[in-house]
């Protein structure tokens, strides 16, 4: 395969878990689907991001890295995370729930929704929580609750530099007419911007995330030196160095296609460093949101095959991952192609000669479909099938659909004797949770009404 370092160790390491998830019946009858998360590979990517914008930067350079937390929602991986150096970037009560019980600090914490209600804002500047506004509205009510009360939090505003999108469009979030940020490029709005700065000497970060998969490092540099050319042109404007924070965002894609490549902090840090300079050289304290490219690369969805069958000349394996764990997939398989491998039914890579298989999930509707025409060793009933760098954005983000319960998931590590062990990070869902979460408790709720 031409693997090489850490990429095929990850491989090596993934093919050891896998086949001892099912040995250990973490994935069986019982629980026909599981999801694996490599807890080396997640703690290595996060050194990558670390030691990648230490070198950018020569040493000089001031930064935060959070980590987006939608993109895998689960507290042990945020507390992991957190013990690896990083913070946490939030965009809902839930997340931010989720950020407090991991035992991330308010100030590691930034906040950036595009909806914060009234309760949401005020709860965050009485924590210390950094919040970038994402609308001229937004930047009033903090106009409001900075008047009422002092707060420790770093408040800016997110900034749509509007430099165009990238090859998915429900990704691309600087898009001209997208609807995160303030519009940088709209007639008159950098001058509203300079102004609303210059009247708000507590407004001390600037904020983008130009957009996520399929934004090429190119476009997403553009937008991060279109925000640091506005910053730096607010303080000239204030004489003084208002802005002290730039928050980059995230975005840095991953390649689905291979273990060969993994994302590549240093090279994205390189071109910042080469398009931005001043972001690097000390003055700014520099944020980074990072969340796919922490983690896809770590995480495994492993499923049992129900049943195959043949159906107009097509073969199809029915297994239980479908579009409850791998929604955006299911729904777009074009822009979210996963890589689907056959293992056996002791969880070994099965043999044989690759044959075009449908893999469909449990889902009752007909285009869950996790591949079509896949290559693969032909599947039976029993064996397995692995999705790989599904750690993020994946079954971190369920999709309840035919009241399929959440999947358990779990961390492994492999031992220098190729042992393995497993920690619970969510156990699987229960009936009655999801009795719970389906009203089970209003059964006769509707009949009161007449
Ligand atoms: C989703 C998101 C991120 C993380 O994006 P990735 O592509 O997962 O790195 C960071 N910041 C904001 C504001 C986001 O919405």
């Amino acid at each position: 395969m031409g693997l090489t370092g850490n990429a095929s160790a990850a491989a090596a390491r993934r093919t050891v878990a896998v086949r001892a998830a099912v040995g250990q019946g973490i994935v069986g009858e019982h629980a026909p689907v599981a999801a694996l998360l490599d807890v080396h590979g997640i703690r290595a990517a996060a050194a990558a991001l670390h030691s990648a914008f230490d070198e950018a930067g020569g040493g000089r350079c001031r930064v935060l890295h959070t980590f987006a937390v939608k993109a895998c929602a689960l507290v042990p991986v945020v507390r992991l995370l957190a013990d690896e150096g990083l913070g946490c970037e939030v965009a809902s009560p839930g997340e931010l729930a989720l950020a407090r019980a991991a035992g991330v600090p308010p100030a590691r914490t930034v906040l950036d929704s595009p909806a914060k209600t009234p309760d949401e804002l005020r709860e965050a500047l009485a924590l210390g929580i950094a919040v970038n506004a994402d609308s001229r509205e937004e930047l009033s009510r903090l106009d409001a609750l900075v008047a009422a009360a002092p707060t420790a939090s770093a408040l800016g505003v997110r900034v749509n530099p509007q430099v165009g999108g990238g090859s998915i469009g429900a990704t691309s979030t600087a898009t001209a007419g997208s609807k995160f940020g303030v519009p940088l490029r709209d007639a008159g709005a950098r001058e509203w911007l300079l102004r609303a700065y210059a009247q708000r000497p507590w407004l001390t970060a600037v904020h983008t995330h130009v957009g996520s998969q399929g934004c090429p490092l190119g476009l997403l540099a553009e937008g991060v030196r279109a925000v640091y050319e506005l910053a730096e042109e607010i303080n000239r404007a204030a004489g003084r160095q208002q802005v002290r924070t730039v928050d980059i965002g995230g975005g840095l894609p991953v390649d689905f296609s291979s273990d060969e490549a993994g994302p590549d902090f240093g090279a994205y840090a390189r071109l910042l460093a080469a398009t931005a300079p001043g972001l690097f050289d000390g003055r700014y304290q520099l944020v980074t949101e990072f969340g796919r490219s922490l983690v896809a690369k770590s995480g495994t969805v492993l499923a049992r095959v129900e049943a195959t069958k043949s159906a107009g000349g097509r073969r199809i394996a029915v297994t239980h991952a479908g579009a409850q764990v791998a929604t955006r997939t299911v729904y777009a398989p074009e822009a979210w192609p996963l890589r689907v491998a056959a293992l056996d039914a002791l969880g070994r890579p099965k043999a044989g000669d690759a044959v075009p298989q449908d893999v469909a999930g449990p889902c009752c509707f007909a285009g869950d479909l996790l591949a079509a025409g896949c290559a693969l060793p032909l599947l039976e009933a029993g064996d397995h099938v692995a999705l790989l760098d599904t750690g993020a954005y994946y079954f971190s983000a369920h999709y309840a659909y035919n009241s399929l319960v959440r999947p358990g998931v779990y961390g492994y590590a492999v031992g220098g004797g190729a042992e393995v062990a497993f920690a619970t990070v969510r156990e699987p869902q229960s009936l009655d949770g999801v009795v719970a979460e389906s009203g089970g408790a209003y059964v006769a709720g509707l009949r009161g009404l007449g």
